[in-house]
Formats: C-alpha cells, sequence, structure tokens
C-alpha cells in the first residue's frame, strides 16, 4: 500500500478563538485568513491536493438571523458561560459578512467549496467543547443538526468532523454517526496528544508538545489506518502545523524540517500522515506561511513521484473505506 497525506484545515473564524482572545488582540490573524484561504486553495489546486475544511456552522451563515433561525433550541450549558458562543450573539456581532467579516465567512465556504478535491466537513455549529462540563450528548446531537441543516441550505452534506480543542468521547463519536457523521478526526496516539479538556491541558503537556515540533521525543507520527467494524473510522492527526514563528524562524526551520522528514517515512513506509492547522494560523505572516506550505507541497510532489505518496482528504478515505466493505 501507498502512503496518503492527509490535509484537514479547521475553517472557525473568530468562534474558535473567541474565548481566549478577542477581536483587539486576534481580529487581524482572522482577517487575515482573506487572504491566506485563497492562496491555499490556489496552492491545493495546483498540486491536486485533497484537503478536508472542517467549518464551525455559524461560519456559513447569511445574517444574523439566518444565524438565530439555525441555532438549536438546546444549548450547551458549560459551568464556564464564557465557552458559550450563543450570548455574544445579539449584540456582539455585526449583522452579515459585509460588516463583520471576523463572524461570517458564507463567501469563504463557497471558494473552497468551488476549488476541485476540497471536502467542506464540519467543526460542529457553534465550536462545541465535548469535555467541559455542563455539556451533554443531546445538545451537542442538537449542536450537529444545526450544523447539517445550514451546510445542506448550501447544497453541502457533511461525512467528516473535527472535534473543537480536538476533546471528544466515544459517546460524541456515536451521536456523530447518527447524526450522519462517517469519518473523524482523532488525536495522535501518545499522552501528550490525548483528548483532554481545557483545566487538563496544563503547561506542561503544551510543553511537550511545543519540543515535539521540531525534536522527535515521541518518533515519528505516521500510521497505518485502523478498521473499525462499525461506526465512523478514525483518521487520527499526525502533526499540528505551526505557523511561520517571525520571532523564532530557527524553532520555523526545525519545526518544517521535522514535518517533511515524517512525511518521507510515511512516504517510504506506506502510511497515513495527517497534516492539520487552522487558516487563521495563515493569517499574520501570511506570505512566509505560503512559503513553508509551498516548500512541503514540493516535498509531496517529490514523495509522490518516487514514492507514490497518494493525497487524500478525511472524506476520500472513509468513502474507500466504505466502498471496500461493499466489495466495489
Ligand atoms: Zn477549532
Amino acid at each position: 500500500m501507498t502512503g496518503a497525506f492527509v490535509v484537514s484545515l479547521d475553517l472557525e473564524l473568530m468562534w474558535g478563538v473567541r474565548d481566549k482572545r478577542t477581536v483587539t488582540s486576534y481580529g487581524d490573524a482572522v482577517l487575515g485568513e482573506r487572504q491566506a484561504i485563497p492562496g491555499m486553495l490556489q496552492r491545493f489546486a495546483a498540486n491536486d491536493i485533497r484537503a478536508t475544511w472542517a467549518t464551525v456552522g455559524m461560519v456559513f451563515a447569511r445574517d444574523r438571523r439566518d444565524l438565530l433561525n439555525h441555532a438549536p433550541a438546546l444549548r450547551p450549558a458549560y459551568a464556564d458561560a464564557n465557552l458559550s458562543p450563543y450570548g455574544a450573539l445579539e449584540d456582539l456581532i455585526g449583522s452579515d459578512e459585509g460588516v463583520d467579516p471576523l463572524h461570517y465567512g458564507r463567501d469563504l465556504v463557497a471558494q473552497v467549496a468551488a476549488t476541485p478535491g476540497q471536502e467542506v466537513a464540519t467543526h460542529t455549529f457553534s465550536h462545541f467543547y465535548c469535555l467541559e462540563p455542563g455539556q451533554t450528548i443531546a445538545a451537542f446531537e442538537a449542536d450537529l443538526e444545526a450544523a447539517r441543516a445550514i451546510a445542506s441550505g448550501e447544497g453541502l452534506s457533511l461525512r467528516s468532523i473535527v472535534f473543537p480543542r480536538n476533546q471528544m468521547t466515544p459517546e460524541h463519536i456515536a451521536a456523530a454517526h447518527r447524526q450522519g457523521i462517517d469519518c473523524y478526526r482523532g488525536n495522535p496516539g501518545t499522552y501528550a496528544y490525548r483528548s483532554r479538556s481545557g483545566a487538563e491541558n496544563s503547561a506542561m503537556v503544551r510543553a511537550t508538545r511545543l519540543l515535539d515540533a521540531v525534536v522527535p521525543l515521541d518518533g515519528a507520527h505516521g500510521y497505518q489506518l485502523r478498521e473499525v467494524a462499525e461506526g465512523p473510522f478514525n483518521i487520527p492527526a499526525s502533526r499540528f502545523l505551526r505557523p511561520y514563528v517571525r520571532k523564532a524562524p530557527a524553532f520555523s526551520a526545525l519545526h518544517l524540517r521535522r514535518v517533511m522528514g515524517e512525511m518521507t517515512e510515511a512516504a517510504r513506509k506506506g502510511l497515513m500522515y495527517h497534516l492539520w492547522w487552522h487558516p487563521h494560523n495563515f493569517g499574520r505572516n501570511t506570505e512566509q506561511n505560503l512559503a513553508m506550505l509551498d516548500r512541503l507541497l514540493a516535498h509531496f510532489q517529490m514523495l509522490k513521484r518516487e514514492h507514490g505518496m497518494a493525497s487524500a482528504s478525511m472524506g476520500d478515505l472513509a468513502e474507500r473505506r466504505l466502498s471496500a466493505a461493499a466489495g466495489t
């Protein structure tokens, strides 16, 4: 079996960061997605890269009324009320994409959907946190139902999910399956990457992941896909692509080398290598980040020529598994 390079992006605008950052501190990076996304799409198209864009449902909304019409009646009652975006809907966001490009992104979704090989997937409707106290499975399922409805209004059906903050449990995965999802992005298999709530995500755990981004602390992250008898297919992340750090270009160079080394190993051994990031990570230093992507894609082209490495979205892998199961 030849290796595959899987790419997924969490398209969330401010909805993915609103509890940690403000429009003042991070709005420029989110606005920068408007340049970064077309830049990525153009490179993906030129290199035949098939990528999954896990998109927050609220990003699809035409305007505030559309957003409120799609919002589920059953909403997560997090113990930490700041985690819920619903309080902000009435007065903290603008009326539509024209006046508030930090919260609405229907135009971006349309650009993704119009680019060959790109899969529009879900990152839940409200950037739902499955491990935060106060949430329930019923609220999660209502959230996914809303995500499905707003996407289907654009003629898109969702088959893949990326769980916000990579928080998930088997019960949430089963609920996603009931909502028509047949694959999800799991976490890398080692300790530092397991599914955690915000409170459990200690400085030590984060430092371990940071170090592992540049030196092989726990080996290369390529893997063989594991068959499951039923339920959604796990397509674990191999690595988060860290954005370019202007103050530490040597760190960025080492990180890129680590990622390319892991891609090479996956291609040689016929493994999966699943790289992910957020478009807002490219929203600052966009030129340097796109240059980094150019180097990665040139490396992929070399691996494709020499080892037959393929590009696949999460949905492609799920589709392949379903057709294999059906014997076609
Ligand atoms: Zn997110």
